[in-house]
C-alpha cells in the first residue's frame, strides 16, 4: 500500500527544507500547494486546495503503487486533511502526517528572507497567515514526527520507502524486511537489540498468563 506523506505546518516552518534534506522523501514525487499559488496568482484558498486534490488524484490513478509527498498547511481536523484521507480511502493508500513547527518569529523571518523568490503579494499573504495563525500551530505534534524510513521495499507489500516496524520492547525503529503495517497485520514482533530480545524472552517465560 503506497503512502501519501503530508508535510504540514505554517509558512516558514521548514516543510520544503525537511523534504529536500530527507534522503528518501526527496526522491518521491512532490506536490506543493505553494507551486499552485505561484502558477495561479490570486487563486483563493478553496480553489488551491481543490487543485492540489486534483493533482493527487491524478497521481494515484496513474501511479497506484507509488508513494507521494504533499506540502501544504494540513491543519489538524481541517478540510485539507479530510480531502487527502478521502482519496487515500478511495485509492487504497495510507496517510502519514509530518508536522513542521518553529516559533512564530522564526517562521516570520524565514518568509522575509525568502521574499525575493516571491511576489510581494504572496509574501504579504504568508506574513498575514503567520500573524493570524493560532498559537498551537507553532508547536510540534506528537505522533507526527518524520517516520523512520528504510531504503528498500517491504517484502510483503512491496512499498518503497519501507516504514520501519518498532521494537516490541522499547519502541525504537528496527531494520526489518517488512513495513510497520505488514508486521502489525501478521503480528510479527521485532526486537532492536540483544538486550530487548532478552527482555522479551523473559516475559514469554514468566509473565502474563
Ligand atoms: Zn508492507
Ligand atoms: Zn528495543
Amino acid at each position: 500500500m503506497p503512502t501519501i506523506y503530508c508535510i504540514g505546518g505554517v509558512s516558514g516552518s521548514g516543510k520544503s527544507e525537511l523534504r529536500r534534506n530527507h534522503c528518501l522523501l526527496s526522491r518521491l514525487q512532490c506536490f506543493d500547494i505553494a507551486d499552485i499559488y505561484d502558477d495561479y496568482p490570486g487563486i483563493g484558498r478553496e480553489a488551491a486546495r481543490f487543485r492540489l486534490m486534483e493533482q493527487l488524484e491524478y497521481f494515484l490513478q496513474e501511479e497506484p503503487d507509488e508513494s507521494v509527498v504533499l506540502e501544504a498547511f494540513f491543519a489538524p481536523g481541517k478540510l485539507q486533511r479530510r480531502g487527502v484521507e478521502d482519496l487515500a480511502n478511495e485509492y487504497d493508500a495510507r496517510v502519514r502526517y509530518i508536522w513542521c513547527a518553529a516559533p512564530r518569529d522564526v517562521c516570520w523571518n524565514r518568509v522575509l528572507d525568502d521574499s525575493h523568490f516571491d511576489s510581494d503579494e504572496r509574501t504579504q499573504a504568508r506574513l498575514d497567515f503567520i500573524r493570524e495563525a493560532r498559537d498551537k500551530y507553532f508547536y510540534s505534534r506528537e505522533g507526527e514526527e518524520p517516520p523512520v524510513l528504510l531504503d528498500w521495499s517491504c517484502r510483503d507489500c512491496g512499498d518503497w520507502p519501507c516504514e520501519a516496524p518498532e521494537c516490541s520492547e522499547c519502541g525504537r525503529a528496527v531494520d526489518a524486511a517488512q513495513c510497520v503495517d505488514c508486521a502489525e497485520r501478521r503480528r510479527q514482533e521485532y526486537t532492536c537489540s540483544r538486550a530487548c530480545r532478552r527482555r522479551s524472552r523473559r516475559q514469554d517465560d514468566y509473565g502474563y498468563y
